[in-house]
């Protein structure tokens, strides 16, 4: 019984309700009981002096003394017993009548407090069992409606969170075939001999293992960005002179290709506060990419300009251009313009994602302009300026 109590709260509510409500009707019936005596008598001796002045002197005033609870067994004794016969009887049907409504009332009161508890404790059970649309209603303003609403705003982020890693695996088993496939499939047509065991095949193969290779250290890279598994260590840095590292690092591969590499900076740029490694990785993400997209004979120009209290860097290109319904998008993962082309040209991607949490992590914002199809993008973000 007393372990029932202790493990529902509708139980111990109603307990202690009882107990509050005991209290009180015990204090009432013993302020009653004690008082009433010395009540009376006042009274009575306020009825004897009305009788005294009012009545003829004959003894008719012995109407007030004589009903005093003090002489003994006559008249006025007997009349003080009825008197506390009454006030037991009335007491009694009033302590009964009013402990059966409050057991009724706290019955109510407590399956009211009680109920939302239940419903949250039956929805996070089903949440834990996978069933992440489960909501519960947020119909009171006070802790409880406080407790239902957090409680669903952590559903949602749960199922969220779960969408996104479904979605994940998905994407990622997805990207893992096609490369997968063109290996096993050269190999069964070596194995076959319908494809000649000779080094065109073996680069097909090679290069298709680099993809995967890619792809997995660009997932290593996205999951690290995303939990945020990296500490970010801005200091004063001059930002010009991480253009010329990642103009440095692209020198060779934009010559192999025809495409023209510009820099241009302005003068007296301000310092930005930044992690300066995790900036070059996103300008070697946009070089890369603005390389890939740019057909040879083309070119591409990184710039700068002091923005209020920020610096917004540029890189533009003349390749193959985005059409303005990809703009927003081609920030999300594995989201591709062109997909077979991207896939061709070894794009994994993942770059835009990546680049997009690192400015996000410096308090930046990164955007993409583009007038269509063959008409060159420009990447632009900011980053804030070390204060003077
Ligand atoms: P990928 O590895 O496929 O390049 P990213 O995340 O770097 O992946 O880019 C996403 C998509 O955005 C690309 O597949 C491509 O369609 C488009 N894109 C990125 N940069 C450029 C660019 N400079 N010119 C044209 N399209 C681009």
């Amino acid at each position: 019984m007393m372990n029932a109590v202790r493990e529902r709260l509708g139980a111990r509510l109603l307990v202690s309700y009882l107990a509050v409500i005991m209290v009180g009707g015990l204090v009432l019936l013993g302020t009653v009981w004690f008082t009433s005596p010395a009540a009376y008598e006042r009274h009575l001796a306020r009825l004897d002096t009305g009788a005294g002045t009012g009545e003829s002197q004959d003894g008719a005033s012995q109407s007030g003394a004589g009903l005093r609870r003090g002489q003994g067994g006559g008249y006025g004794g007997e009349m003080y017993a009825s008197f506390q016969d009454t006030l037991r009887e009335a007491l009694g049907w009033a302590g009964l009548t009013a402990l059966a409504s409050a057991f009724g009332a706290s019955l109510l009161v407590s399956r009211r407090v009680v109920r939302p508890v239940q419903e949250l404790t039956g929805a996070s059970g089903r949440i834990a069992a996978g069933n992440f649309e489960e909501r519960v209603q947020e119909t009171s303003k006070d802790e409880i409606g406080q407790l239902a609403r957090s409680f669903n705003r952590m559903a949602a982020r749960l199922q969220q969170a779960e969408n996104l890693r479904r979605q994940l695996i998905g994407d990622v088993a997805h990207e893992l075939r096609t490369p997968l496939t063109t290996i096993k499939g050269s190999v069964e047509a070596m194995i076959d001999g319908k494809l000649p065991a000779g080094p065109e095949t073996f680069r097909l193969i090679y290069s298709e293992a680099e993809r995967l290779n890619r792809l997995v250290d660009d997932l290593q890279e996205l999951s690290r960005v995303e939990a945020g598994a990296y500490e970010l260590q801005p200091r004063k840095t001059a930002l010009p002179a991480l253009v010329r590292a990642a103009q440095a690092r692209f020198a060779n591969q934009f010559h192999e290709k025809s495409v023209r590499l510009q820099v241009d900076l302005p003068e007296g740029l301000p310092e930005a506060c930044v992690d300066g490694d995790r900036i070059l990785q996103v300008l070697a993400n946009l070089l890369a990419n603005s390389l890939r997209y740019t057909p040879a004979g083309g070119q591409v120009t990184m710039r700068m300009a002091s923005v209020g209290d920020l610096i917004q860097v540029t890189v533009a290109d003349t390749g193959a251009g985005i059409p303005a319904e990809h703009l927003e998008h081609v920030f999300t993962r594995f989201y591709r313009v062109d997909k077979s082309r991207s896939r061709q040209a070894g794009g994994s991607g993942i770059g835009l994602t990546i680049a997009r949490h690192l400015v996000e992590a410096h308090g930046g914002r990164i955007w993409v302009e583009s007038r269509g199809r063959g008409q060159g993008s420009a990447f632009h973000f900011t980053v804030p300026a070390s204060p003077a």
